[in-house]
């Protein structure tokens, strides 16, 4: 039996280029180097590894990070059972003994013992220590690492030390140009374009509410989240309001800046 065969992808993701990623992700897989994906939320980090992992035909294995989430929990532990305790392999050790591509979605949420496990299984000794179990695996020639974290919204203790960094070549995302924006929402939330272009529009002003001390601005998923309200019947101001700017922030002046930009956009 295929230890993975829940874990690949028989269908194409849709994914939109915006520059040579996918030649430079393909160039990283054939040195068997692993990846640091980098930007901002909502910008296509985990579509384009869906993506890249159907193209090259390898099981995808994805982590979402989380505080809690600790070393053992990628390791694997032992479980006990009526027949006695065995061990089960983490969701890394999984990707590492099989020969998958393992995402490690957000690694910054992760706690920081998370980052030293990856150490020896992102560089050439491609080996996972598994200590609680007494192995060191070795991981398959098609096992694949790739991360990603935004540079965005990480606080002073949540930095990826160069140690860690310096292993993985990295591809930086941002938002897309504005026309591949608006076919990324029109393909994906079902518009016309005249719309989709509006949202791009509403999209770029939040994104420069940033300098008067906005997280982040709106995303290619809220645009995508707003049209599929709209699809689903809502005018375009009530849908933008519900998708972009009531999520985006809970800071009053800031909601009102917010407002006011979809009142203007439609
Ligand atoms: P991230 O991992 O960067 O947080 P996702 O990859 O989950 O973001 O993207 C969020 C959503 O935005 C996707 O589900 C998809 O609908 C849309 N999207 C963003 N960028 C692209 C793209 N380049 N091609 C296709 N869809 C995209």
């Amino acid at each position: 039996m295929d230890p993975l065969a829940g874990w690949r992808l028989d269908q194409e993701p849709y994914y939109q280029p915006a520059g040579r990623e996918i030649e430079a992700f393909e160039a990283a897989r054939a040195s068997r180097l692993p990846v640091l994906l980098k930007g901002p939320t909502g910008c296509g980090k985990t579509r384009f590894v869906e993506h890249m992992a159907w193209r090259l035909k390898v099981p995808l294995v994805t982590v979402a990070c989380h505080e809690d989430l600790t070393a053992g929990d990628l390791a694997g532990r032992w479980l006990l059972d009526a027949q006695g305790t065995r061990w089960m392999d983490g969701p890394l050790a999984m990707a590492a003994r099989h020969g998958a591509l393992c995402y490690l979605d957000e690694l910054l949420e992760a706690r920081s013992d998370t980052t030293v496990l990856l150490h020896p299984l992102a560089d050439t000794r491609r080996a996972l220590p598994l200590e609680r179990h007494g192995e060191l695996l070795q991981a398959h020639p098609d096992f694949q690492l790739v991360v990603s974290y935004n540079p965005g919204y990480q606080g002073v203790h949540k930095r990826l030390k160069p140690s860690t960094r310096q292993r993985f070549v990295a591809l930086e995302f941002r938002y897309p140009e504005p026309t591949v924006e608006a076919a990324i929402v029109v393909r994906e939330g079902g518009i016309d374009e005249s719309l989709a272009r509006r949202l791009v529009q509403l999209a770029e002003r939040t994104r420069r509410l940033q300098d008067q001390g906005l997280e982040e601005g709106a995303s290619t998923r809220m645009l995508v989240h707003a049209a599929r309200l709209v699809r689903a019947g809502l005018p375009p101001a009530l849908a933008a309001r519900q998708a972009i700017a009531d999520p985006l922030s809970d800071d009053a002046e800031l909601l009102a800046a917010l407002n006011a930009l979809v009142c203007a956009s439609f």
